[in-house]
Order: C-alpha cells, then sequence, then structure tokens
C-alpha cells in the first residue's frame, strides 16, 4: 500500500458484485473496505437464480456447494431459458455438447447470493462496513479519497483505487464524470412478490402473457408466494410519478388494465417499478476510479442476465486489481477490464434489447415471434441463441489469439478431468485460490522449464489428461491465455503469454 493512502481498494456497495470483488482481491493478496449504505440485508430477492457462464464461475472458485438450494437437472433446463417468452429446448442440445458445457442451473435468490458472498468476504478477512454510505469522492494522481457517512459522522478515507459497485444509480459514475449512454425507458412495468390466494391456471396463467397493451407475467416462489410483474405500454415513462411508493392497488389496476383480471392479491413483501432503458458506462475507468456489475450496465431483466454479468465483471476485475496494487501487473493488464467486459456487456445489452422487442404488443410482433420460433426448431439456431442467452459464447480478444494460436486460447478453459500424483482431480478444482494455472500435460517437463521464472504467480501443476494437449494456461477468470496442442513445444509463445498477463519473469 502506498504511505499516503489508507487501504488498498474502497469498494463501494456490497451487492453481488461488491461482494465478491472483496473476496477475488483477497484472494489476490489486497486489502479491500466495502462501505454499504444498508446497516443490514433486506433479505428481498431481485434476481431468482444463476445460469450459464456464471454457474461455472463460481463452481471454479469452490463456491457453489454452498448454495442449499439444491440444483436443477439439466434436462429441465427449458424451463428457465426462454427467448422473449419463446420457450428454448435446451435439453435437446445437452446429449449433443461436451459435458459439462451446460452447467446445472442454480435456482438461488439473490438475497442468498449475496448471503453466501458475504460469508466467504468475511471468512478472507474482508473489512465489510455496513451502514456507511459514499456521499462524496475525488482523486489526485495518488489516491481516491471517500468520503463517507457513518453510524459516528462523516470521515474521509484514502484508497489508492476505487470500485463503484453502487448499482444502478451509482454515485460513484456521476462523481467520476463516467458518462452512461443508452437507450431510453419505453414503457414501465410494475412488480409485486405477494401472496395469490387463488391460484387457479384458467385465471391466473403461471409464464408470460402478452396482451394487447403489455405482458402479465406470473412466477411461483414457493407455497402461496408469486411474483406478479405487469409491463404496460400503454403508460410511456413519464406518465409514472417514480418517486411515489409503489401500492398494490397500483399493481391491481395494471394487472386489470393489461390482463384484464381482477387479481387478488394479499401480503406485498416487495412492491417496486422498473423500465426496459437500456445504458452502458461509457468508460469502466476514470483514473483510479472503476465500475462494475449495474453500476456499469442496466437492461431490462430479460432472460436474467444482470447479476451474472455484474459477477463476470468483477470475476475479471478481481486479480488484474490486486495485481496493479501488489506491484507485479504489466503495464497495460487493468486496461484489458475494459476493453473486455465492456464490449462483452454491450453484446448482453444488444441481446436484451431485441428480446424486448419480442415482449412488446401488436400483430407485427406476433409475426416476428412466429419466425423467430420457426428459426429455433434448427439445432444450430437453438444453440447460438441458448448459448448466448447464458453468456456460454463470451470471448476475449487476448493477445496472442491470432490465427496461430491454440483454439481454446481466449475461451473458457474446459473443466478437465485430470490425473495427478496426489489423486484424480479436474481443471476447476485448481482455480479455487483465483492463482493463475499452468497445467504441465505434457510428461516431458518442457512447461516447467520455460515457465521457470514465473513461479511466485503461478500456480504450476503437473497432471495427465485424455486431451491432446501439452498444457494450458489459464487466468484466474477462468479465461485460457495460452494452451499448446500435444508434441507442440512452444516455449515462446507460453514466454510471451506469461509476460503478457503475469509480467516479467522475476
Ligand atoms: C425485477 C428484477 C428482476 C431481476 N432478475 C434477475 C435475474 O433473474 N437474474 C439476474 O442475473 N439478474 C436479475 N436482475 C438484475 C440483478 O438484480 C442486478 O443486476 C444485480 O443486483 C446487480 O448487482 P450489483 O451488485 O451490481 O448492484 P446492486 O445489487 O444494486 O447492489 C448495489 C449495492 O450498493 C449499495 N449502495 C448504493 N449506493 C451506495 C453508496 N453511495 N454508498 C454505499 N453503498 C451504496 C446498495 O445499497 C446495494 O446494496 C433483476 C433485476 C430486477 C429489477
Amino acid at each position: 500500500m502506498s504511505a499516503d493512502a489508507d487501504v488498498d481498494v474502497v469498494i463501494v456497495g456490497g451487492g453481488p458484485a461488491g461482494l465478491l470483488l472483496a473476496s477475488e482481491l483477497r484472494l489476490g493478496g489486497a486489502d479491500p473496505v466495502v462501505l454499504e449504505r444498508l446497516p443490514a440485508p433486506t433479505g428481498l430477492s431481485k434476481a431468482l437464480g444463476l445460469l450459464g457462464r456464471i454457474v461455472q464461475t463460481l463452481d471454479y472458485r469452490g463456491l457453489l456447494e454452498r448454495f442449499d438450494a439444491g440444483f436443477i437437472p439439466v434436462a429441465a433446463y427449458s424451463r428457465f431459458a426462454h427467448l422473449g417468452g419463446i420457450p428454448l429446448d435446451v435439453g435437446r442440445l445437452i446429449g449433443a455438447a461436451p459435458p459439462g458445457h451446460y452447467p446445472a442451473p442454480v435456482p438461488a435468490r439473490q438475497a442468498q447470493v449475496e448471503q453466501v458472498l458475504e460469508g466467504r468476504a468475511r471468512e478472507l478477512g474482508v473489512d465489510l462496513r455496513r451502514g456507511h454510505e459514499l456521499v462524496g469522492l475525488s482523486q489526485d494522481p495518488d489516491a481516491v479519497t471517500a468520503e463517507v457517512a457513518g453510524p459516528d459522522g462523516v470521515y474521509r478515507l484514502r484508497a489508492r483505487y476505487l470500485v463503484g459497485c453502487d448499482g444502478a444509480h451509482s454515485l460513484v459514475r456521476k462523481q467520476a464524470g463516467i458518462g452512461f449512454p443508452g437507450t431510453p425507458p419505453t414503457h414501465v412495468l410494475r412488480l409485486g412478490d405477494v401472496t395469490l390466494p387463488e391460484t387457479d391456471p384458467e385465471r391466473v396463467p403461471v409464464g408470460i402473457l402478452r396482451t394487447a397493451t403489455g405482458l402479465f407475467t406470473v412466477v411461483p416462489l414457493g407455497g402461496d408466494v408469486h411474483r406478479v410483474v405487469v409491463s404496460e405500454w400503454s403508460q410511456p415513462p413519464e406518465h409514472v410519478d417514480r418517486d411515489t411508493p409503489s401500492t398494490l392497488e397500483e399493481l391491481r389496476a395494471a394487472v386489470r388494465r393489461v390482463a384484464g383480471i381482477d387479481l387478488e392479491m394479499r401480503q406485498p413483501r416487495w412492491l417496486s417499478r422498473f423500465t426496459d432503458a437500456a445504458r452502458q458506462a461509457d468508460r469502466y475507468r476514470a483514473g483510479r476510479v472503476l465500475l462494475a456489475g449495474d453500476a456499469a450496465h442496466i437492461q431490462l431483466p430479460a432472460g436474467g442476465p444482470g447479476m451474472s454479468n455484474a459477477l463476470q465483471d468483477v470475476v475479471n476485475l478481481g486479480w488484474k486489481l490486486a495485481a496493479q496494487v501488489k506491484g507485479w501487473a504489466p503495464a497495460g493488464l487493468l486496461d484489458t477490464y475494459h476493453g473486455e467486459r465492456h464490449p462483452a456487456a454491450e453484446r448482453m445489452l444488444s441481446f436484451v434489447r431485441a428480446q424486448g422487442v419480442l415482449l412488446s404488443p401488436g400483430e407485427h410482433v406476433t409475426a416476428l415471434r412466429q419466425l423467430m420460433s420457426e428459426l429455433l426448431t434448427h439445432e444450430q439456431t437453438l444453440r447460438y441463441v441458448v448459448d448466448r442467452l447464458l453468456g456460454l459464447d463470451v470471448r476475449y480478444q487476448l493477445a496472442g489469439d491470432g490465427a496461430s494460436a491454440h483454439p481454446l486460447v481466449g475461451g473458457w478453459a474446459p473443466d478437465l478431468p485430470l490425473r495427478a500424483d496426489g489423486g484424480d482431480t479436474r481443471l476447476g478444482m485448481l482455480m479455487h485460490g483465483a492463482r493463475p494455472v499452468l497445467l504441465d500435460l505434457s510428461g516431458d517437463g518442457w512447461l516447467r522449464a520455460a515457465a521457470a521464472g514465473w513461479t511466485d504467480r503461478l500456480q504450476m501443476t503437473v497432471a495427465r489428461s485424455d486431451e491432446p494437449l501439452d498444457g494450458i494456461l489459464v487466468r484466474p477468470d477462468g479465461y485460457v491465455a495460452w494452451a499448446a496442442a500435444a508434441g507442440d513445444h512452444n516455449t515462446d509463445g507460453l514466454r510471451q503469454a506469461l509476460q503478457t498477463w503475469f509480467g516479467a519473469a522475476g
């Protein structure tokens, strides 16, 4: 830590992004402080589950077994996956996909995800300050100064870096002068987690109902509690005073207007409104200030991309920022965070906007949905859409990822079954500590010799695998930085990748 700073990193926001980032930084050897304005968790959940790439990512950190909601059989995937309400028959793809390509969905609500991530962060010794709100910030060449309103008054905290994980209305984004361009809201959606005394499927259809004026959705949350969501296209967002608290009567009236049902709803646990605005920070870094999660991108929760992308942002950022504060980051490493995650979110926003169109009313849209449904009977189209929905198509343009690079480079590292001296294992088990992994599968030890100068930053594992590979270098976020086919003694390529990602040889 510099003599001028109190802490390595201040993380603003103890939601999913802030909590996971704190653990990633601790695993990388940095000391973060998390500021969370809420004195205690609310227990409420916006997101209702984890799907796709983020499930694989949490598995690579050994965190999946902490979710006690159980796992949904992969074959039941189709219950969760849809494209703007058009069901996606994921089951049809599973047989033809490599093992583990479609990880089982985890039905963990956001409150449980936050509980698990907070437990992990505390185990790792993170200083999590609840009831502490960021009220201002400034930066100079050496540090960022956070002005914090805590239970005992306002105080200042100087940090080498500050990350805004403070959600859609991010104060960090505003104070850092980062723009948030995108598409404005076209309509308002109302939500209620309520008790439904009557759930006759004839009258209250579970799933998505498109009507002439909007959408009506009922999602069972367990027992007689349901999430009711109504989107009303006839009501432009400017007609709704978003500062007025939502009421059950407002939700009931919207259901009546959109679905023509007089729905009895009781005991609201959570009432809210949101929109289909889709915006993205124009840069994820301004000097010593960075953004992640909803602070960096907002969108309609169609297909549930928000929490998943927030968590993937911070797994990408954590090891790079830790390397920066620990002093071994090669030049430009921290900027690859924007370089990789900004395009990934841009692509996600475009996909969500397309889903928003498919969910809108009107006969033209019905015709488009029909066309999409027909296209989705083709396996290749179905695979493309499902992989995109689940974030399984994310690839990064990594240095050395050219025509001559191994096809694995830039993509997610497959969870290779391995035979090692200590017994059978798999690649994902080696990733729990968030260190880069160099897997030597060559049998003749040439990788160990080539990487000798990096052993202080790498976890080197000698193993045997049935894959035709001599070795693979995996970044802490689970993406492949380098790989060599069996018999390809590409020493120069390996040393170049090590230098690019982990700095000069020691
Ligand atoms: C109705 C709805 C349904 C959704 N469903 C899904 C889904 O099924 N799947 C999915 O993946 N995503 C879903 N999402 C999106 C998901 O909830 C968000 O993407 C996710 O919460 C983002 O996490 P975050 O940590 O970036 O931000 P947040 O969860 O918003 O956390 C930000 C935290 O920062 C704190 N904070 C804010 N300002 C300050 C400050 N100045 N000082 C200190 N603390 C501060 C807040 O109190 C909060 O705890 C849904 C969203 C909505 C609205």
